[in-house]
């Protein structure tokens, strides 16, 4: 390791404080960060610890709307969201490994928006929002491609707030040596409409699947999603593990399948 300093603030105005020095950079669970530290490929002067934050911690239900704490665990929110949103704590209670459940963090997730990352799929689907120190940023305007997003240099986000639907479900095809998705659908039926979005298989990032939506908010069955036209006109990852093709066909099944669990 190189010399940084090491700051662990217990209010977020502390946190936004030491974020002012040149290269400070927040901490959360460490899962992505650490190891970039450890590459070299990231340099920070500065570490600001966000585990000491109490008012980061935590899963609150207010009148429908979830507010998790940008600093809560993996393992908290699944345990936490079990009864009050099925299809989010299924999606957090498979995310990596316990090791990397019982330390990584809603907040530095989303933060870091990898394109294969599990949450944005969730965010996107609800039409949830991104609570920072200085706004709201509604999920269309906050995931702005692969590993980009809306923050700005020295903003913190401080809770994910997310309308709860009616029924969900998260449907991931996983790479088995990362254990992230090749492609993870989440579709999420409210009263009066349906979200679906898409991870791991677009070169954009997360995306919500306009077609999918209407199609399921006319009819809300497996046969809705057979009908449609594949995927185009998404710019899709075309790896080794897959290609562009594979994973526009992987989000229909996806799809279809999670339209079946729902029932
Ligand atoms: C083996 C393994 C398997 C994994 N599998 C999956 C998977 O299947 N699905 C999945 O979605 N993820 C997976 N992950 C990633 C995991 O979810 C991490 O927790 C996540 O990528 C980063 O969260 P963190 O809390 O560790 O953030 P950190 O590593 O601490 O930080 C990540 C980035 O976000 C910034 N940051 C952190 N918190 C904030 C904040 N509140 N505001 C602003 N910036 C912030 C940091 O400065 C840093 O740039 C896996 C990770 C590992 C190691």
């Amino acid at each position: 390791m190189y010399e940084f300093e090491f700051v662990k603030p217990a209010t977020v105005e502390a946190a936004i404080e030491a974020l002012k020095d040149e290269d400070a950079q927040p901490l959360a669970g460490g899962q992505t960060l650490i190891p970039t530290l450890k590459q070299r490929l990231n340099m920070p002067s500065k570490l600001v610890s966000l585990k000491g934050i109490t008012a980061l911690q935590g899963v609150r239900e207010e009148s429908g709307t979830l507010r998790i704490g940008a600093a809560t665990t993996h393992a908290e929110i699944a345990r936490a969201t079990a009864t009050l949103f099925p299809g989010l704590a299924s999606l957090a209670g498979r995310i990596g490994d316990p090791a990397v459940r019982n330390r990584g963090t809603i907040g530095g997730s989303i933060a870091n928006n990898d394109p294969s990352a599990c949450y944005p799929a969730m965010l996107m689907a609800v039409r949830g929002s991104v609570i920072t120190n200085t706004r709201e940023i509604p999920a269309e305007a906050y995931f702005q491609g692969m590993f980009d997003t809306a923050l700005e240099d020295g903003e913190l986000v401080t809770a994910i707030s997310i309308p709860v639907p009616e029924a969900s479900n998260y449907q991931k095809f996983e790479q088995p040596a990362s254990r992230f998705p090749l492609c993870g659908v989440f579709v999420a039926r409210f009263l009066d409409r349906v979200g679906v979005a898409v991870t791991g298989a677009s070169n954009d990032g997360v995306f919500a699947w306009a077609e999918a939506e209407q199609a399921l908010a006319t009819d809300f069955a497996p046969a809705a999603v057979t009908a449609l036209a594949a995927l185009d006109g998404e710019d899709m990852i075309d790896d080794l593990h897959g290609s562009g093709a594979y994973r526009a066909h992987l989000a229909s099944v996806l799809t279809r399948r999670a339209v079946e669990a729902m029932g």
